[in-house]
């Protein structure tokens, strides 16, 4: 339960202006995230790190000298926009190229990505790595596939102090890797977490057991077991940890134990003292270890266990001084602060814009707005299939994006835009204020529709199909989805192609055929097991509940049949 909640739609943001407000010291509010206060060297490689919110001290509080030089935070549970990633990545940027790293989740994943790739183009080298340190979430053979959660702190900590040593990008995107290829962690967890404003919590354990490797995001975990002792647990944790040990291990380690949201501290030294007891015995030296909340999930009860294998250079990197208000080692140096930058959030002057162009924004606009009404109906539902197998956001997520694209054209079409502008704007907005996956791949969708207007023109019915189908094929490539994973692909392939095969019965009748494809193909995904996004760990489960993400697509195609061919 969240007790201390204005607006739940607000709530990650008067969060991170709280935390701004009292680290000052440390932080600068950028668009998108923080950034340090601090000045770094000019030609540092800076790290940049991120997620969603409800995490902390993940991601915003690791922010400081010999750690993060910003973080990109996105919204409850859910990944910051590309275009936050973006201008995060400019804020930190000191000229010796960028390490960007975050926890291995498909919403990030697409969200960081997209962001890295602009800054490219723009000449600035930026390099990934994914950390997926979570055991739980995928069988050894498929790491690359496994979560990140408490591990990132050893990795990005293990980055930032070889940035801060002067180390160039590709060092430190090779320590970064190593980092992440030398940690393990496995959690469990006694009772859900509750979303700010909600008035149920997200999932639940049942009374007098445990969920083991439940994720961060309350993803369903592998085996739910009747409670032990706190002996017991230190010694599955620690047995399931070990058992993944790396290959080229050596003897010295360290040890995260992470408290998840409301285990107390005593409770995780009474856990932690039988897991040291057996790493020592099992003959390992533990460096430095770190016992407390590193990477939390609201108010959800449960710990992890990180080891990370340490060697020469892992562990001077590990021990190295940081200072950051969440996480310190040693003793570091007072730095001069930035001087304070005037934020450029100015909303840049509309272009001209055709009379004709007009009346169309003005038709999109109003297209959107019935999108949104109709999300604002399905929230719940969406939200409760999503639950099934995945984190149960995407009514929420839908929403938020459906709402500020909505405000964004309204917005748009009392400044007079055209039709373009219109929609490129609120395909901005959308992936801004959406998160997680499904609010990249339709910011992606709405933009690459948008493209193909002008704001002088008003486009033929081919010229709807080909963006139509553009759009489809953008949410394809982006997301990387075949037919079958269980995605909102499903929906839109079957849609795509039957609007493009019927367009010549005129763009009305094709498009009511291509509704109803989409929504029996939306159907069907039912019958499928999930092989994509969050979902996927947990397939078997996600048979004979529809996808979200394709039931949603169907339900917007089909809300937006009167607009495409108005009487
Ligand atoms: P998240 O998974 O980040 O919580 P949402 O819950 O809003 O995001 O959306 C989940 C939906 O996103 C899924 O039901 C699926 O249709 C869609 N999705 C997830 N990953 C992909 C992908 N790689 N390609 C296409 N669609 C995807
Ligand atoms: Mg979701």
């Amino acid at each position: 339960m969240t007790h201390l909640v204005n607006d739940a739609a607000e709530f990650a943001d008067q969060a991170l202006d709280g935390l701004v407000a009292a680290h000052g010291r440390y932080l600068r509010k950028v668009h998108g995230g923080v950034a340090r206060a601090t000045e770094t060297d000019a030609g540092q490689v800076a790290v940049v790190i991120g997620g969603g919110t409800g995490h902390y001290p993940a991601f915003a509080g690791w922010v400081g000298p010999g750690l993060a030089h910003g973080a990109a935070c996105g919204n409850i549970f859910a990944s910051p926009s590309a275009s936050q990633v973006y201008s995060v990545l400019k804020a930190a940027s000191r000229g010796g190229g960028i390490l960007l790293s975050f926890g291995n989740y498909t919403g990030d994943v697409l969200n960081f990505g997209r962001a890295a790739d602009r800054l490219r183009t723009e000449g600035v080298d930026v390099r990934i790595v994914a950390v997926t340190d979570d055991v739980a979430s995928a069988p050894a053979a498929e790491s690359d596939q496994r979560r990140g959660v408490a591990g990132d702190l050893a990795v990005f900590k293990v980055a930032a102090a070889a940035a801060e040593e002067g180390m160039s990008l590709d060092d430190v995107e090779r320590v970064a890797q190593r980092a992440n290829d030398h940690t393990r962690t496995m959690g469990i967890a006694f009772s859900g977490c509750t979303l700010p404003g909600a008035d149920h919590p997200l999932f639940t354990v049942p009374a007098g057991k445990m969920s083991v490797g439940l994720g961060i995001h309350g993803e369903p975990g592998i085996a739910e077991v009747d409670l032990p002792t706190a002996d017991e647990i230190a010694r599955l944790l620690v047995d399931k940890v070990l058992f993944e040990k790396p290959q080229d291990h050596g003897r010295r380690i360290t040890v995260l134990l992470n408290g998840l949201g409301t285990v107390k501290y005593e409770e995780l030294f009474v856990a932690y003292r039988r897991a040291a007891e057996l790493l020592e015995h099992e003959g390992y030296t533990i460096v430095d270890p770190e016992v407390g909340e590193q990477c939390t999930s609201l108010d959800m009860a449960g710990l992890s266990l990180t080891v990370v294998w340490l060697d020469e250079e892992l562990e001077r990197l590990w021990t190295a001084p940081c200072d950051t208000p969440a996480f310190r080692k040693g003793a570091m140096a007072e730095r001069k602060r930035v001087p304070d930058e005037k934020q450029d959030d100015e909303i840049a002057g509309i272009p001209e814009s055709s009379a004709a162009s007009r009346a169309l924004a003005g038709r999109l606009a109003g297209a959107l707005a019935d999108v949104h009404r109709m999300l604002v109906d399905n929230e719940s539902y969406l939200g409760e299939i999503d639950a099934v197998t995945g984190d149960g956001d995407h009514g929420i997520g839908m929403v938020r994006g459906a709402r500020a694209a909505d405000e964004s054209a309204q917005a748009s079409a009392e400044a007079g835009a055209g039709a373009r502008t219109l929609l490129v704007r609120a395909a901005d907005a959308w992936a801004e204020r959406s998160g997680g996956a499904s609010g990249a791949l339709w910011g992606m969708a709405i933009g690459t529709a948008a493209r193909l207007l002008d704001d002088q023109s008003v486009p033929g019915q081919d010229v709807a199909v080909r963006a139509t189908s553009e759009a489809i094929d953008a949410i394809i490539s982006l997301g990387g989805a075949d037919v079958g994973d269980k995605t909102m692909v499903d929906a839109a392939i079957p849609f795509r192609d039957t609007l493009v095969a019927a367009q010549g019965e005129g763009l009305g009748g094709a498009w009511a055929q291509a509704v109803a494809a989409a929504d029996e193909a939306a159907r069907e995904t039912a019958d499928l097991a999930a092989k994509r996004g969050r979902s996927r760990t947990h397939a078997e489960k996600s048979i004979g509940t529809p996808d979200p993400g394709a039931v949603s697509f169907a339900k917007i195609v089909a809300v937006l049949r009167p607009h495409v061919s108005p009487s």
